[in-house]
Order: structure tokens, then C-alpha cells, then sequence
């Protein structure tokens, strides 16, 4: 299998959201056959309705691999199941998901797996994560600034990194 270059979206909003996408970020760098080549901020965004819950936090990756797009998907399958095992074991339940947005240029569209992620182009936390470590990527044949144009209006969530630099 060659090497091939993928984006996965990283999202929770149960307790420890922060920890959990920041654990999640280091265990995509230890998949087999491949390597972690980039990593966006995490964005921190209220949840729509009721408030008294924690924020939702995303992040963007960057990984390249020599595994299938099923083979991908079973292993980000393993590991959130891995982070949901391990809460109700100390905390109670937690939420890891992750969704595989680009397998390189592939259009993948299977009852199991539909690249480029089906939502993609309308989620504000997905593309603003995105854009920072893929600034000039297209989706399909248009550039991903484009996109961002065209849901200007959504909040993408504050960078966590970016408040605390300010
Ligand atoms: P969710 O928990 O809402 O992210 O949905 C998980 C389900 O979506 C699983 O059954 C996957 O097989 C399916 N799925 C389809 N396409 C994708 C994708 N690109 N990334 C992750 N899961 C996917």
C-alpha cells in the first residue's frame, strides 16, 4: 500500500473534552503504518442548547499511512472505543469521535465509510481546524477558503492556543 495523505477530525464534549481529544492526538501518532504530520489547535465552542454541559472541543490531524481507508477507520473505530472503555472504568462515560475527512484525493462512498465526510463543508469546527494545517487544500475542486466563505457566519469555536497567547 502506498503512502497516502488523510485529515481526521477529532471532537468530544463529555468531561475532560480537553484531555481526551489531546490523548487521542498522541495515540494517532502511534498507528500502525503511520505517521502524525500535522496537528491544528483545539477549538473550544459552547454547545448549541442546553449550557450546562461542557464545551465542545475539536481538532484537526494530519496523518500519512499505509493503511486501507477501512483498515484507518478500524483502528479510529478501536480507539473510541478504547476512550469510552477507559472513562466508565475511572469517570463514568466519555465521548471520543472521530471521523475520517480525506483519505488523499479518494471518493469513497460505502454503507460503512463516505469520504470526504458527508459534513464536512458546512462544519465551521471542522474546516477552521483544517484550514490551519491545510491551508490550500480543495474539496471538491474548490478551495477550502471557498468554503469557509460560504459559512462565514458559524462560529468555529475560540483556539485554545490562540487565547492563550493573547
Ligand atoms: P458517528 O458516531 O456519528 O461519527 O458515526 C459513526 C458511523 O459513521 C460509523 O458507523 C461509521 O462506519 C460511519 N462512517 C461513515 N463515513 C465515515 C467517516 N468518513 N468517518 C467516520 N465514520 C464514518
Amino acid at each position: 500500500m502506498s503512502l497516502k495523505l488523510t485529515y481526521i477530525g477529532l471532537g468530544s464534549n463529555l468531561a475532560y473534552p480537553i484531555e481526551q481529544v489531546r490523548q487521542a492526538l498522541d495515540e494517532l501518532a502511534t498507528l500502525p503504518l503511520s505517521r502524525l504530520v500535522a496537528a491544528s489547535s483545539l477549538y473550544a465552542s459552547r454547545p448549541v442548547g442546553p449550557q450546562d454541559q461542557p464545551d465542545f472541543i475539536n481538532a484537526v490531524a494530519a496523518l500519512e499511512t499505509r493503511l486501507s481507508p477501512l483498515a484507518l477507520l478500524d483502528q479510529l473505530q478501536a480507539l473510541e472505543q478504547q476512550h469510552r472503555r477507559r472513562r466508565q472504568h475511572h469517570w463514568g462515560p466519555r465521548t471520543l469521535d472521530l471521523d475520517l475527512l480525506l483519505y488523499a484525493n479518494d471518493h469513497i462512498d460505502t454503507p460503512r465509510l463516505r469520504v470526504p465526510h458527508p459534513h464536512m463543508t458546512t462544519r465551521a469546527f471542522v474546516l477552521a481546524p483544517l484550514a490551519e494545517i491545510a491551508p490550500s487544500i480543495q474539496l471538491y475542486q474548490t478551495p477550502l477558503t471557498c468554503w469557509l466563505e460560504r459559512i462565514e457566519q458559524q462560529d468555529p469555536g475560540q483556539s485554545l492556543e490562540r487565547l492563550a497567547k493573547a
